[in-house]
């Protein structure tokens, strides 16, 4: 039998509720902080990822689907989504429209690690990206977007970390200085982290390996920042503090995309366990002049689907199959009526569904009941002839007869008073 690919999962009708409650919870906050979607392609040149996210960076070096197409054409599957709304923003032009362009995006993302809880070959990101502006309220603005999505599902247990990497004059400095303070240890790093000691040597502070962040734990925090970049620093924490989103300063958080300048950080959730970073971004000022456009600030940060769904694991019962009326039909030849009655049901956006097989009716009953019907509509030979039929009031357990012109009034009743909020 074939199987989904290894890391790859199928999202089933049970688990679409809980994934189309986040994504319309997002979209809601999206339109409250005005940011438009963007969708762009999920294959792109892999020269793209190679140029912003960083030759030497665990996604373009291990992690990153590349192929050959039929044109012998270099090209990947996204990693991630920023690069990608880069490229789309400058090829539009999109930064004529508005001073800020704001843009959100949710689609499925590649990257090629070992899979384990939390961790895909296929998984998805919610984000955004605020393109345009250097002003430390925009940081504030997106960090608050990213807590008020936590706030509205309900995801608690959570912790912000932020830190300031600095302008690239600074992270230079930062990285030279950690470079010198890495050394003695650098027979006790794991095999990567002495690689990255070379080429990336940020990343060892973003090590998983507990005998590399011990020694990262040991290495004391740099203050490199210039006076501009710790004044941006100083702004967004005052204006984190103004609005009442608590967070804790972290200088071991870098990030691992070489395209972060100045604010990063990461939001880490109690109950995802060792993978436990369940939101991650920051300002990336430089990237899209590097990319070939104007001197452009920009800040963004993206959620994992996946890992936003493990921390509401817990809830999930929350959240229950819904529909507005069941049709359990009795008696021969009653299903076209029947059928005929749910039409026009529909018509009025009603949700209905109906038993195909001809069951019985106790195995009716117990199929809206699973299907989670407000209402069931039994639809019987002697009650349609006097233009009526039986209606049951799933919460209530009651049934009466209803009039066929009253039948959509009675249903929507039900309903309400059954509504669940999430
Ligand atoms: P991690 O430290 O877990 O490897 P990362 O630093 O590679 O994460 P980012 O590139 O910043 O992650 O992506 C942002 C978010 O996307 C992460 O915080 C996480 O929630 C999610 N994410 C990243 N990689 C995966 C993956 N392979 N499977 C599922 N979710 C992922
Ligand atoms: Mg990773």
């Amino acid at each position: 039998m074939l199987k989904a690919l290894r890391g790859t999962k199928d999202i089933l009708p049970a688990d679409a509720a809980l994934w189309q409650f986040i994504e319309s919870s997002a979209r809601d906050i999206f339109a409250i902080y005005d940011y438009k979607e963007i969708r762009t392609p999920v294959i792109e040149e892999a020269s793209l990822f190679i140029r912003s996210i960083g030759n030497a960076t665990d996604i373009v070096q291990k992690e990153m689907y590349v192929f050959s197409d039929r044109g012998e054409r270099s090209i990947a599957l996204r990693p991630e989504a920023t690069a990608s709304i880069v490229r789309a923003y400058l090829e539009n032009s999109l930064g004529q429209e508005k001073a800020v362009t704001k843009l959100f995006y949710i689609g499925p993302m590649f990257r090629s690690e070992r899979p384990q809880k939390g961790r895909q070959r296929q998984f998805h990101q919610l984000g955004v990206e605020a393109i345009g502006s250097d002003n430390p309220l925009l940081d504030v603005e997106v960090i608050s977007l990213a807590a008020r999505i936590m706030r509205a599902l309900g995801i608690k247990d959570f912790n912000l970390n932020i830190n300031s990497l600095g302008c690239q004059k600074d992270k230079a400095n930062i990285i030279e200085k950690r470079r010198k303070a890495v050394k003695p240890y650098l027979n006790s790093l794991c095999d990567e982290c002495k690689e990255r000691y070379n080429k990336n040597v940020l990343r060892i502070f973003d090590c998983k390996n507990a005998g590399c962040r011990k020694i990262a734990e040991g290495i004391e925090s740099d203050n490199l920042l210039c006076s501009d970049c710790a004044g941006h620093f100083e702004a967004v924490k005052k204006g984190l503090k103004v609005i009442g989103i608590n967070f804790i300063v972290d200088p071991k958080i870098v990030r691992g995309l070489d395209y972060y300048t100045k604010t990063v950080f990461e939001v880490t959730q109690k109950d995802l366990g060792a993978k436990d970073a369940i939101c991650a971004g920051g300002r990336y000022n430089s990237l899209i002049e590097e990319m070939g456009g104007k001197d452009t600030p920009a800040v963004g940060f993206a959620f994992g689907i996946e890992r936003m769904i493990l921390s509401l694991e817990k809830d999930r019962h929350l959240i229950k199959p819904e529909l507005d009326v069941f049709f359990a039909v009795t008696g021969e030849g009653m299903h076209e009526k029947a059928f005929q009655l749910m039409n026009n049901l529909r018509d009025k956006g009603l949700s209905c569904d109906i038993d195909y097989d001809e069951k019985s009716l106790k195995a009716q009953m117990r199929m809206a009941e699973k299907l989670g019907a407000r209402s069931v509509i039994i639809f019987g030979e002697d009650e349609i002839k006097r233009e009526k039929v039986s209606l049951r009031d799933m919460l209530k357990r009651e049934q009466k007869e209803v009039d066929l012109k009253d039948i959509v009034e009675e249903i929507k009743a039900n309903s309400k008073k059954g509504a669940i909020s999430c």
